[in-house]
C-alpha cells in the first residue's frame, strides 16, 4: 500500500517502519545499540510532517547533545521540504532555555539572563564559601556544588530538602544563599534552567495549556539517561501529545548525574504504553564486535533484556594489545592509527580513541603531536571552556549584564590593572552591605582602589558605547582589543595558541550569525499579550518565517509587521523573544547563550580531518569505522570509584558496552602494565571486562597475561622491555574487594592481580597496587 511505497520507509526493516509510521498514542522503543533508534526517531518526524499529521510547530524532540540536535535538523532538512525552523529540537537544557527566554518576565528573570556553566558555578560556590568563612576542608566547593545540583535534579528548592542533620542544614542554607546570589546577578545554572522551566509549566496554567496545545508530538532520544526532573517536565509539557521515547537500558551511563533507568518502566505505566517496540537488528557493527558487546553486557544482572543480531558478517576479531606503560600505549595506538589510514584507507575522522578518564588524553595527545597527526579532543577543555575564551566572554557578558558578578571578578583585574585582592574584598563588602552588584558598588569606593576600579568600569562603559550598532563580529573584535586581552597574550611567551583561540572566537561569532544564525521564526513565538499565538498575527502580516537573517534581511521585513519582527536563534534554533515584554535578545546575548550551552555539552562539534579523542561518556550515540579503547585496567576501567558496589560495576560495564558498540569495522582494546596518572605510578591488573569477551572474537597481539609471564612483544620497544623483570613474588593483593564476588571470569582470578615483585627499578616512585589505591580526583 501507500505506506510501503513511501520513500521514507524504503530500506527500513518492518519493525522500524512500524515504529516510524505508527498511528499515535505513546510508545517506547527499547532497543540495543546501533539498531536504528535515532534514525527511526528522525524519520518519524519527517513522516509526521510529510503525511500532514503534524506541522513543524507541533513537534518537540529532545536529543542528548546539541550536536545530536544539529544532526537531526540536518537529516530532516534532507528528508522533507519543510521548514525545520519552527520545530523545537534540542537538549533538555536548550529547550528549557528557549522557554525561559520566552517567559523571562513571568519567571522573574532578566531577559538577558546569562547561563553559568559548571566552572562558573564552581567559582560562584567558592565565593560563597569564602564569604561565610567556611573552610574548604570542612566543605569542599565541589561537594556543595554537587549537593546543589542534585537538589535541583530532584526538583527540590532549599525549603524542600529534608533536614536530616546539622550538616544538611548548613548545606541547605548555602544552597539558599547561592540561589539568592544567582537571582541578584541574573544568572542561571544548568539545573536551574530545567527546574525553573518545570516550575513554570507546573504553576502557570496558561503557559502549560499553551505548550500542551501546541505540541502534538513529543519524541525523546536516549531516554534511559533522563533524570527525575526531566521526566516530570516531559509529563507536563506532553499533556495529551503522542510521546515516543527511545532508549537502551544497557546504555544508561549517567546515574552519577541523577539519571534513572526506572523512568522507562514509569513511562510504560504512566503513559499507558501498550506494546513497547523492539528493534533487534544491528546495522552498525560486524558480528565479532556485536558478539563481544552482547557477551560483555550479559554479565550484568539488572537488565530489561534484549537481543541484537547483525547481518554484516563476522569482520575481524577484536585486537587486544598490552604495552609496558602509558607512553608505549600511546605510541602503539598512534602507530596503528597511521596504519589504518595509510594501509587500510580509513579516514581521519572515522577513527576514534576512547578512554574512561579525561586525564588519559595527555599521553595520547603528545604521541599524536609527535606523529604530526591532526586530532580533536572532546570532553576535555572545549573551546568555550578555555581560560582565554572565558575571559573574553566575561567582558562580553558584562556588556550585556553588568550585574554578573562572576564575570566581573574574572576580569576586573585581568589583564592586571593593579587591583589587588584587598580592594576586591572591600568592594564585595560594600556591595553586600548595599545589596548591589559589584559593578554598581564601584561608584561608592574611595581612594586609589576606587579610582582603579572606576577605571575598569569606564573601560566597560566605553566598550558598550563603541559597540552600539556594530555587528557581533565587530563587537567581539573591539572587546578583544580594548580589554587588553589580545595584547596581554601577544606579550606572553607561550601565548600564541591563546591569541589564535581568541581570533577563533570572532570566527565562532561569524558562524553563529551565518549558520546557526538569526532567522525570522514566527512559528516559535509562543503567545502575544492576548494569549493568541503570535505566529498567527505575524504570519497574517506576511512575515516570511524562513528569511535567513543578517543586517540586510531584517531591513526587508514588511514595515507593518509588529515589533518584534525577528529574533535571535541559538544552536537549538531558539527564538529569543520575551512574550511578556515583546523584547528580543541582542545578537550578543544570543551568542553568549550559545557559548554557555555549548560549553555544557557533553560532546563537541564533529571534527573534520582529525582523529577523534573523547571520553566514553562523550561518545554516546556516535559511530566510527575504527575505535580504540585505551586503558583497560582495573581501577581505570572499571573506575576505582565504582568498584565498591555492584551497581557501580554494572554502570561501568554499560559504559564499556557503549564504548564497544561505537565501532563499525575495527575495534582495538589496549592496556598498559604501568601508568602515570594524577602524579602517581600505578600498576593495575587487566580489566575484568577483557575476560568477559568471547574468546573466539578476540585476538591478543601481545601474549595474553599469565602469572609471571614475560609480557614483551615486538612493539614494546627496547626501553620498556629491558625494564621488565618477569619475576613473581607472593600475591600481595590490595584494593579492598574480592574480585570473585563479581563472578563470571572463572579461573582468571590469580592471573589478574599484579604482584609486588614483578617490577624492578622503580624503587623511588610511589607505587600503588590494584584498584583501591588510586588517589581520588
Ligand atoms: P545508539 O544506541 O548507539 O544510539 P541507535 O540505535 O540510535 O544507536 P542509529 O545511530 O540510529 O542507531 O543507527 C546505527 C547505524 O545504522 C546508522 O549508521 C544508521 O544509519 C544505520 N541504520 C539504521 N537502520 C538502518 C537500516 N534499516 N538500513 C541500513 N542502515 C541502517
Ligand atoms: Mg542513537
Amino acid at each position: 500500500g501507500a505506506r510501503q511505497d513511501n520513500p521514507l520507509l524504503v530500506g527500513l526493516n518492518p519493525e522500524q517502519a512500524a515504529a516510524v509510521s505508527f498511528a499515535g498514542g505513546n510508545t517506547l522503543i527499547l532497543a540495543g545499540a546501533g539498531s536504528g533508534k535515532t534514525r527511526v526517531l528522525t524519520t518519524r518526524i519527517a513522516w509526521l510532517l510529510q503525511t500532514g499529521q503534524a506541522s513543524p510547530g507541533g513537534i518537540l524532540a529532545v536529543t542528548f547533545t546539541n550536536k545530536a540536535a544539529r544532526e537531526m535538523v540536518t537529516r530532516l532538512s534532507a528528508m522533507v521540504p519543510v521548514s525545520v525552523r519552527g520545530m523545537w529540537i534540542g537538549t533538555f537544557h536548550g529547550l528549557c532555555n528557549r522557554m525561559l527566554r520566552a517567559h523571562a518576565q513571568t519567571v522573574g528573570l532578566p531577559k538577558q539572563f546569562q547561563i553559568l556553566d559548571m566552572q562558573d558555578q564552581l567559582s560562584a560556590v567558592k565565593r560563597i564559601l569564602k564569604a561565610h568563612n567556611i573552610d574548604s576542608e570542612m566543605l569542599p566547593p565541589k561537594k556543595l556544588q554537587s549537593f546543589i545540583n542534585s537538589c535541583k535534579e530532584e526538583g527540590m528548592r532549599p525549603g524542600d530538602v529534608p533536614m536530616r542533620d546539622a550538616e544538611t542544614r548548613q548545606r541547605v542554607e548555602l544552597y539558599q544563599i547561592y540561589e539568592q546570589q544567582c537571582q541578584k546577578e541574573g544568572v542561571v545554572d544548568f539545573g536551574e534552567l530545567m527546574l525553573r522551566s518545570y516550575e513554570l509549566l507546573r504553576d502557570n496554567a496558561a503557559v502549560r495549556q499553551h505548550y500542551q496545545g501546541r505540541f502534538q508530538h513529543v519524541l525523546v532520544d536516549e531516554f534511559q539517561d533522563t533524570n527525575r526532573l526531566q521526566y516530570q517536565w516531559l509529563k507536563l509539557i506532553a499533556g495529551g501529545a503522542s510521546v515516543v521515547a527511545v532508549g537502551d537500558d544497557d546504555q544508561s551511563i549517567y546515574a552519577f548525574r541523577g539519571a534513572r533507568v526506572g523512568n522507562m518502566a514509569d513511562f510504560v505505566r504512566e503513559f499507558g504504553v501498550q506494546n513497547p517496540i523492539k528493534l533487534e537488528q544491528n546495522y552498525r557493527s560486524y558480528s565479532h564486535i556485536l558478539d563481544s558487546a552482547n557477551a560483555l553486557i550479559a554479565h550484568n544482572s539488572q537488565r530489561l533484556g534484549k537481543t541484537l543480531r547483525t547481518d554484516q558478517g563476522a569482520g575481524e576479531a577484536l585486537r587486544i594489545h598490552e604495552s609496558v606503560n602509558d607512553l608505549a600505549e600511546a605510541r602503539w595506538i598512534v602507530d596503528e592509527v597511521r596504519q589504518l589510514m595509510q594501509a587500510d584507507g580509513f579516514a581521519h575522522n572515522e577513527i576514534a580513541v576512547l578512554y574512561r578518564s579525561n586525564a588519559q588524553s595527555r599521553s595520547l595527545e603528545s604521541a599524536l603531536i609527535a606523529a604530526k597527526l591532526p586530532y580533536r579532543i572532546y570532553g576535555g577543555l572545549r573551546f568555550f571552556e578555555r581560560a582565554e575564551i572565558k575571559h573574553a566572554l566575561a567582558y562580553l557578558r558584562l556588556l550585556e549584564n553588568p550585574s554578573d558578578d562572576t564575570s566581573f571578578l574574572r576580569v576586573v583585574n585581568f589583564p592586571t590593572r593593579g587591583i589587588g585582592a584587598r580592594s576586591i574584598e572591600a568592594l564585595q563588602d560594600l556591595a553586600g552591605a548595599n545589596q548591589q552588584s559589584l559593578y554598581a558598588a564601584v561608584a561608592g569606593m574611595e581612594g586609589r582602589a576606587g579610582d582603579k576600579l572606576r577605571g575598569f568600569v569606564t573601560l566597560i562603559e566605553q566598550l558598550r558605547q563603541a559597540s552600539m550598532g556594530q555587528t557581533l563580529r565587530d563587537v567581539i573584535g573591539l572587546t578583544l582589543e580594548h580589554s587588553g586581552l589580545l595584547e596581554h597574550f601577544r606579550a606572553e611567551k607561550d601565548g600564541l595558541d591563546r591569541v589564535e583561540n581568541l581570533e577563533e572566537l570572532v570566527n565562532a561569532a561569524e558562524n553563529f550569525v551565518t549558520q546557526e544564525g538569526y532567522a525570522v521564526d514566527v512559528t516559535s513565538l509562543p503567545m502575544d499579550e492576548h494569549g493568541q499565538p503570535i505566529s498567527q498575527s505575524l504570519a497574517s502580516q506576511g512575515v516570511d518565517m524562513d528569511v535567513p537573517w543578517n543586517g540586510a534581511a531584517v531591513q526587508q521585513l514588511p514595515s507593518h509587521a509588529p515589533a518584534p519582527q525577528y529574533a535571535a536563534l541559538d544552536a537549538n534554533q531558539s527564538l529569543f523573544v520575551d512574550v511578556d515584554t515583546g523584547e528580543t535578545l541582542t545578537p550578543l546575548a544570543a551568542f553568549l547563550t550559545h557559548a554557555a550551552l555549548e560549553a555544557g555539552d557533553n560532546q563537541a562539534q564533529a571534527g573534520q580531518e582529525a582523529i577523534q579523542l573523547m571520553t566514553v561518556h562523550a561518545s554516546k550515540g556516535l559511530e566510527f569505522d575504527a575505535v580504540f579503547i585505551a586503558g583497560l585496567e582495573e581501577g581505570l576501567f572499571p573506575h576505582y570509584n565504582s568498584m565498591t558496589d555492584q551497581d557501580g560495576v554494572e554502570e561501568e560495564r554499560r559504559l564499556m558496552y557503549v564504548a564497544i558498540t561505537r565501532a563499525r569495522k575495527r575495534l582495538y582494546l589496549s592496556l598498559a602494565q604501568e601508568r602515570m596518572l594524577n602524579g602517581q605510578t600505578q600498576y593495575n591488573v587487566q580489566s575484568r571486562f577483557l575476560d568477559e569477551l568471547p574468546e573466539e572474537s578476540v585476538r591478543w597481539l601481545t601474549p595474553k597475561r599469565q602469572a609471571g609471564a614475560q609480557g614483551a612483544g615486538g612493539s614494546f620497544g627496547a626501553a620498556g622491555a629491558g625494564r621488565w623483570s618477569g619475576s613473581s613474588a607472593g600475591g600481595q593483593r590490595q584494593g579492598g574487594y574480592e574480585r570473585s564476588s563479581y563472578g563470571s571470569s572463572g579461573g582468571a582470578e590469580d592471573v589478574s592481580y599484579r604482584e609486588s615483585g614483578r617490577y624492578s627499578g622503580f624503587g623511588s616512585k610511589q607505587i600503588s597496587y590494584g584498584a583501591g589505591s588510586v588517589p581520588p580526583q
